[in-house]
């Protein structure tokens, strides 16, 4: 359904839990929080299907880290079962991928998203308190195996922390099927509203002249492409370029909360009427005609971790 800005939403994020087994610096005031109570597969299944109701069509599962929860193929298959759900993906930072892309896939999830913000061992020690990397890597040659594809690659660079790595991370894209896209720095933690370390797309253009036009446009990425990349490489730029006039996402947080807008403080509560296919449908009418027109981060840093509202 199209909310009160014209904008047909068909696409919902769903953050399966708060728990993330990282600790990264840019990510959340309440990082790795861990919550009390999380959605049971069957109620996301039931919110899930009222969001489908009113026209979504597309989910991605995040967190928090999604991976973290045992039954994570479980809530992946009950999504799948979703009349209308047409495309199912997930954001995940990797650590566990190698374990579970195959199951995954026969869980029925089409593609990730894994977040990579260094291919430099102590680099990424130093971002996200933990010396994994090489298990990410090869959480990433499984999910290619498993055919999870296509393979994006998320990466946040940060002056003085890990952007001279930038050239490493877009080679990634050269030789392999795989979409290297790097996402401004937005507000979510101490790091994050330090403006003077947010490298933004036009200074990643200069800094790799290689990058061609003509540019595709898909969601909220815009990709290049270079010559003798199997792959391509992508800017997302909420804070330079906002795109939130082709929005078409809302939210629903692990705890069945659901929020319009990723910079928005509004929350609302579906839980009480998990069990009303009727009312829920109307109360996810709600969150999508509450959409606001755009964020202000540039105003406001919203109060909630990006571990929370799910990135
Ligand atoms: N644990 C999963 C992961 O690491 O991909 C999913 C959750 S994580 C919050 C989702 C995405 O949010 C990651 O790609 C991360 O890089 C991005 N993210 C977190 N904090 C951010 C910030 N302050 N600015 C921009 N992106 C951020």
């Amino acid at each position: 359904m199209k909310d009160n800005y014209g904008r047909e939403i068909s696409y919902l994020r769903v953050s399966v839990t708060e728990r993330c087994n990282l600790n990264c610096i840019y990510c959340g005031k309440d990082n790795c929080a861990k919550k009390d109570r999380e959605l049971s597969a069957d109620e996301i299944f039931l919110l899930v299907r009222a969001f489908a109701d009113c026209g979504i069509k597309k989910v991605r599962v995040t967190g928090g880290e999604p991976l973290v929860r045992n039954d994570i193929c479980e809530i992946i298959s009950k999504i799948r079962s979703v009349d209308k759900i047409e495309k199912i993906s997930l954001t995940t930072n990797g650590v566990y991928l190698k374990k579970y892309a195959f199951s995954l896939a026969a869980a029925g999830l089409d593609s990730v998203n894994i977040s990579l913000d260094s291919t430099d061992g102590s680099t990424y020690r130093h971002l996200t308190g933990s010396d994994v990397l090489e298990k990410v890597m090869n959480g990433i040659d499984e999910a290619e195996k498993a055919g999870l594809t296509p393979i994006k690659i998320n990466a946040v660079l940060m002056k003085g922390v890990n952007s001279d790595g930038a050239g490493e991370l877009i080679n990634l894209a050269k030789s392999r099927k795989i979409d290297v896209r790097f996402i401004e720095l937005m507000p979510f933690s101490d790091t994050g509203e330090d403006k003077s370390m947010i490298v933004t797309g036009n200074e990643i253009l200069s800094e790799f002249p290689f990058l061609k036009k003509p540019v595709t446009v898909e969601g909220t990425a815009e990709y290049y492409t270079a010559e003798g990349f199997t792959g391509r490489v992508g800017l997302i730029n909420p804070i330079s370029r906002k795109f939130c006039k082709n929005c078409n996402r809302v939210r629903l947080l692990s705890d069945g909360k659901a929020k319009p807008c990723l910079g928005s403080e509004d929350l609302f509560d579906l839980m009480p009427y998990i069990n009303d296919r009727e009312k829920l449908a109307d109360r996810v009418k709600s969150v999508i005609q509450s959409k606001p027109q755009g964020h202000h981060f540039e105003k406001k840093a919203p109060s909630h971790g990006l571990n929370k509202t799910g990135g």
